[in-house]
């Protein structure tokens, strides 16, 4: 993920969606977005909202899914262009490149509280893919790969504490956890049905079609 500068409850509030890029903080009533009844940062907060154009939705689109995967502009952009040349629905195979990043199948699995805790555990090599260690987080997995956590890196605070609380949140079903092993295997590509169902994909290709 990348490094987001605005406070991040911020961001939840001006989407208008929890993005839940606090941890178990969005899973309980201290949630900023909850508290805050989910009005607009700022000091007008709902008074500022307007009539947003068709270009306004998509662009929030964009920004909602880039969020939320704690992805940069260019290489946002750089996973739209790979799905639009790849066979496929293109907002499917887009959401699958977000899917498929080493730091966002950490956090899926339960080994980090977010994406963001994810991507950095990942960054100080705390997991190997087919037992080489990676310390990208972008790095993509592919069906049949095998995650772990390397052995080193077993009693890390973080990665315990996610293994503990990982029925909180349920992993999909295209990975498969064996928790006593460390160990996260890649069954296959992600269904749409599995993926963030807040996200519009059709809208982002929309976004970067008019461009
Ligand atoms: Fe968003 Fe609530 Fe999590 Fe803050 S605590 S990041 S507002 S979901």
């Amino acid at each position: 993920m990348a490094n987001v500068h605005e406070p991040v409850c911020r961001l939840c509030r001006r989407e208008g969606v929890k993005l839940f890029l606090k941890g178990e903080k969005c899973l309980g009533e201290r949630c900023t977005f909850t508290r805050r009844n989910a009005t607009p940062p700022g000091q007008h907060g709902l008074a500022r909202r307007r009539r947003v154009s068709d270009y306004g939705v998509q662009l929030r689109a964009k920004q909602r899914a880039r969020r939320v995967y704690g992805v940069l502009e260019t290489q946002f952009r750089n996973y739209f262009d790979e799905a639009a040349r790849r066979q496929g629905v293109t907002g499917t195979v887009l959401l699958q490149h977000l899917e498929q990043r080493l730091d966002n199948v950490v956090y899926r699995a339960g080994l980090a509280a977010s994406r963001k805790e994810a991507r950095q555990l990942v960054s100080h090599r705390h997991f190997a893919v087919r037992g080489r260690t990676v310390n990208v987080p972008s790095f993509q997995v592919r069906p049949g790969d095998v995650v772990t956590v390397r052995e080193r890196s077993r009693a890390v605070e973080p990665i315990a504490r996610s293994l503990q609380r990982a029925g909180l949140r349920p992993a999909p079903a295209w990975l498969s956890i064996v928790p006593d092993q460390f160990r996260v295997d890649i069954m296959r590509a992600p269904e749409r049905s599995e993926m963030d169902p807040t996200i519009d994909e059709q809208l982002i290709v929309e976004y970067y079609s008019r461009r």
